[in-house]
């Protein structure tokens, strides 16, 4: 069995300092009160941290946590399972994607959220009656990449709101020399500062990437992670000096050969790239705009100068010149 890679406590979680120094602070705060932490929203794009952070909450909080995501709880009686069921005094309800909670089950969780009570109907037509039921303490931890779709009676109701950053080169070469030190393997640094380079300021991609190589590694016998076998694995997973896929370079190489570099909006260059506007804008753009490629323009998306240098491409000639 390989050991658990996950961090458990809010030591082992690389980065976020930030974030982390307020965290002990409620967690402590709410710990000396015993008292239910705050309803808390972590906002972020995927794969920064935001279930781990939350598991690590509760396991420091000394709680059980339950998790559950927005599109799994269709209907009210869903959200009423989940509260009446599984959750004690002061644990944690996680709930990922939270801005796809449908509108029925959102307006139930307000009264959930503020007085820890909800309102279910039974029966039908005339003979419906409502039963307020009371539920246990808890704290809701909420997940979302797309804040600007959360209503903002729900917002408001979130205690704590955090945004996750993208982390450093060096923090993602640490997590990575951490990994690897668990599983027994060294790691050389320039190998280990090489992957935190190429993972788009990502925590998941610099594990997944960490992996690849440890399976290049490990079929050439070797327990040492060299910079040479990093290189070879990365060129095999076609990934450039900046971290892009081929699929980021395909956006860029879309913009700038099909609209001219843009501004062209986000509808329209989803469905040039037959993408899902949702995913475009939540996965693939972040980083773009963060490595100053892409920008979001009131008009629409635009390839920056860099793109068009990081592509190869000449510079377009300015038509007002
Ligand atoms: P999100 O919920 O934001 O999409 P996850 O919590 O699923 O992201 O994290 C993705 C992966 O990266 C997981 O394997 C997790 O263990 C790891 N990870 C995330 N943040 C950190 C961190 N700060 N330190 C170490 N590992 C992390």
């Amino acid at each position: 069995m390989e050991p658990a890679l996950r961090p458990k406590t809010l030591d082992e979680y690389v980065g976020q300092e930030r974030l982390k120094k307020k965290l002990r602070v409620y967690l402590e705060a709410a710990k000396a009160r015993k008292e239910p932490l705050d309803h808390l929203l972590l906002v972020g794009p995927p794969g920064l941290g935001k279930t781990t952070l939350a598991h690590i909450i509760a396991y420091e909080l000394g709680v059980k946590i339950r998790v559950t995501s927005g599109p799994a709880i269709e209907k009210p009686g869903d959200l009423a399972a989940i509260l009446t069921n599984s959750l004690d005094e002061g644990d944690v309800l996680f709930i990922d994607e939270i801005h796809r909670l449908s509108r029925q089950a959102e307006e139930h969780l307000y009264p959930a959220m503020e007085d820890f009570k909800m309102d279910i109907v039974i029966g039908q037509g005339p003979a419906a009656r409502t039963l307020r039921l009371d539920l246990p303490r808890f704290t809701l931890i909420g997940a979302t990449t797309r804040p600007g779709l959360l209503t903002s009676p729900l917002r408001s109701r979130f205690g704590i709101v955090e945004h996750l950053e993208f982390y450093t080169v060096e923090e993602l070469a640490q997590a990575i020399r951490r990994d690897a030190a668990l599983l027994g393997l060294e790691v050389e640094e320039e190998a280990a500062q090489e992957m935190g380079r190429r993972s788009r300021g990502t925590m998941r991609i610099a594990k997944r990437l960490f992996r690849r190589v440890r399976d290049f590694a490990e079929v050439a016998g070797e327990r040492r992670i060299t910079l040479e076998r990093t290189l070879e694995a990365l060129r095999a997973l076609g990934l450039d000096e900046l971290g892009l896929e081929k699929r980021d370079r395909e956006i860029l190489e879309t913009l700038i050969l099909r609209f001219g570099g843009g501004p062209v909006g986000l509808v329209t260059l989803a469905t040039a790239l037959a993408e899902d506007p949702g995913t475009l804008e939540e996965v693939y753009e972040p980083y773009l705009i963060q490595l100053g490629l892409l920008k979001r323009t009131p008009r629409g998306r635009v390839a920056t100068e860099a793109a068009y240098r990081h592509l190869g491409f000449a510079l377009p000639m300015d038509p007002l010149l």
